[in-house]
């Protein structure tokens, strides 16, 4: 997500913010932009490069913008342009537009209450129903209404809305999804990750703290509560895997965080070897760290073609295994008669595991001992990161060993739930507390799924 306010070029920019952020979904793109009157929309299927040609940002124009790259969780299956973000809705009152990320745990529910009252929802998407509740909310203001409605969302979410002049940030009272301000010359933006403000040169302001309300608009911005600030939990796997290596999340950087992960899995898991290698690019700041905590040296055993997406914006099992095959290739004249540490950041499905792990053998690997740089993964995620079943959970369905075989491995092992959180937790004093409920089963928010 992304947004900005008070920029002439507030389309561009915007463009670049998705780009910075494509990691985060690919399935789709868009941008409204207001131009003081009136809001005008732009979005598509596929990357933010196919999404938009230098003259549809010049014909989108404003002077703010909110944008949104789409990666559909289990919850949020929508497949068709529809579905892509920023939502936008006329109306005689006039426009509104939503951009949203995380998972709303009672959509359900809500949907059923909208439907009762004689709401007609187009999409299958959360943000629908944020909209609905916020129209008809009974507040004159849209400040009052969206605090009216969030106490009724459970979930994990972070939401930028536009207004013809105003832009409404929130971030769930967990703040389990992140959400940054920055400041770029007079105007603001906002994103979720640090990486969107570096590549336009803006400045990290702050962080939007857990169950607050932020309105910018040309007066400045104005911050109100609109739930009781509770102890942060950050998704641990924005550290460990999701976000890119150059973000700082709640003033940790992500990269530092990885290569704590990796020493810290070193210290608890020493394996003899004769190289340390990560698998690109997510495990790479963790194979370092190991490396360098173990006095192994760091090799660069497996090659990644950059030009294919992540494997796991890919829908099904089948397509996932392709997509693994087309991206990493082992690198024979290093690897060969060697024993191998191989570092991955996770397992989720045990799919790209088990293909480099047969991979490295293929190519001449001696031994292959797979550690895993974050703790086994045996509980599904309702808060938006796509893996909201057992049943796909490798971990949750076989023990070490049996992962161990299944895989092809000569050892397997996990960084242990303590070694991860000291990885990213520094320093207390500053709320950074951590989701780790896909790893622990400890969900710091309750709800239906
Ligand atoms: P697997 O292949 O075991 O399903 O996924 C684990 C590997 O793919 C790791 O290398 C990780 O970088 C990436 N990955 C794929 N899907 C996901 C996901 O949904 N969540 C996380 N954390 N990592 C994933
Ligand atoms: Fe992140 Fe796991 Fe918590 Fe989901 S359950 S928010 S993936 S740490
Ligand atoms: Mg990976």
């Amino acid at each position: 997500m992304f947004g900005i306010w008070g920029h002439e070029k507030a389309a561009e920019l915007a463009y670049y913010g998705l780009h910075a952020q494509q990691h985060r979904g690919q399935e789709g793109a868009g941008i409204v932009v207001s131009d003081g009157k009136k809001l005008k929309l732009h979005k598509g299927l596929g990357l933010v490069n196919d999404v938009f040609k230098q003259a549809d940002l010049k014909k989108l124009g404003g002077k703010a913008a909110i944008a949104h790259v789409r990666y559909s969780t289990q919850g949020d299956k929508g497949k068709g342009v529809d579905s892509v973000q920023p939502l936008l809705f006329h109306s005689l009152t006039g426009s509104i537009a939503f951009a949203h990320s995380g998972n709303i745990m009672n959509s359900h529910e809500l949907r059923g209450e909208l439907e009762s009252l004689g709401s007609i929802l187009q999409t299958s998407s959360d943000s629908e129903n944020l909209a609905h509740l916020i129209k008809r909310s009974k507040k004159e203001t849209i400040e009052g209404a969206i605090v009216d409605v969030l106490p009724k969302i459970v979930g994990a979410y972070t939401f930028i809305v536009l207004k013809e002049d105003k832009m409404y940030v929130a971030a769930d009272p967990r703040g389990i999804r992140p959400l940054s301000i920055g400041k770029l010359g007079d105007g603001y933006v906002v994103a979720a990750e640090t990486s969107a403000f570096d590549i336009i040169g803006a400045s990290f302001e702050r962080e939007v703290l857990p169950g607050e309300l932020i309105v910018i608009s040309d007066e400045g911005l104005e911050s109100k509560r609109f739930a009781i600030r509770e102890q942060r939990k950050m998704c641990a796997m924005e550290y460990v895997y999701l976000s890119r290596p150059d973000s700082d999340l709640n003033h940790v950087n992500v990269h530092a965080s990885r290569k704590r992960m990796g020493a810290e899995l070193a210290k608890e898991l020493p394996a003899e070897a004769d190289m340390v290698i990560g698998v690109p690019d997510s495990s790479i700041s963790a194979a370092i760290g190991y490396a360098e905590q173990s006095g192994l040296p760091y090799e660069m055993g497996i090659i990644k073609n950059r030009y294919i997406g992540r494997t796991f914006i890919q829908p099904s099992q089948e397509l996932r295994e392709q997509g693994v095959k087309m991206k990493l290739s082992p690198v024979r004249g290093i690897v060969e008669g060697k024993r191998v540490v191989m570092i991955d950041d996770s397992i989720v499905r045990g799919t790209t595991s088990k293909r480099i792990v047969r991979m490295l053998k293929e190519a001449g690997a001696k031994e292959v001992h797979v550690r895993i740089a974050s703790p086994s993964i045996q509980h599904p995620c309702y808060y938006g990161i796509d893996m909201s079943t057992r049943k796909e959970l490798i971990a949750a369905n076989n023990t070490v060993e049996e992962i161990c075989e299944i895989i092809g491995a000569d050892s397997v092992a996990y960084l242990s739930d303590q070694g991860l959180e000291e990885a990213i937790v520094k320093d207390k004093t500053i709320n950074q507390g951590v989701c780790m409920a896909c790893m622990t089963g400890n969900y710091p928010v309750k709800g239906e799924s």
